[in-house]
């Protein structure tokens, strides 16, 4: 196989399983079980990053699976660079509050608040699909560098980037009649 048909090839297949894993992602969230869970510990966090301190809810939710009770801690995904902007942000888990999460149901200690979705369970699908995109225009500029073309005078196969004909020296046009190597 020529490379550009190698590539070609790997870019239908990165393509074609991140389609294919995206949907067998969207199956395993559909799977995922949703639970109340209780705030018992709720409390704004500083931190620091790129030199300025940033403020994050860190928490601690109690919830019930297989019958057992859990405790997990858990940092809220958005920090916020104003303390006020952060305790207004966490008065939603406030102490005591409920809140809903999805738990995995391969592994209680693993879950989602709120919502389902996460980037995580899209994050290597998308990119699979995205190499696949890239590589795949790759492989379609490869093709077309490969193609040649007929000289509309004496019908000799010319290279696609020549500007004259090297049999017969005309000036080649840019309107391109395509044929196969
Ligand atoms: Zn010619």
């Amino acid at each position: 196989m020529r490379p550009a048909h190698k590539l070609a090839v790997t870019a239908a297949l990165l393509f074609v399983s991140g389609l294919a894993l995206m949907f067998w992602d969207c199956r395993t969230i559909q799977r995922w079980q949703s639970a109340v869970a209780r705030v018992t510990y709720s409390e704004l966090i500083p931190f620091t990053a790129g030199g300025k301190t940033r403020y994050r809810g860190e928490l601690e939710l109690r919830y019930v699976a297989r019958d057992t009770v859990f405790r997990v801690p858990y940092s809220v995904p958005a920090s916020s660079k104003s303390m006020d902007a952060a305790k207004e942000d966490l008065m939603r888990y406030r102490i005591g509050s409920t809140t809903t999460v999805f738990l995995n149901p391969d592994n209680p200690l693993d879950f989602l608040v709120e919502s389902r979705s996460s980037p995580r369970f899209f994050f290597l699908p998308a990119g699979m699909i995205g190499a696949g995109v890239i590589l795949g225009s790759i492989s379609v500029l490869l093709f077309s560098s490969m193609q040649r073309w007929l000289c509309p005078d004496c019908a000799t196969s010319v290279a696609l980037h020549h500007k004259f004909c090297f049999a017969c020296g005309r000036k080649l046009p840019r309107a391109k009649k395509w044929v196969s190597s």
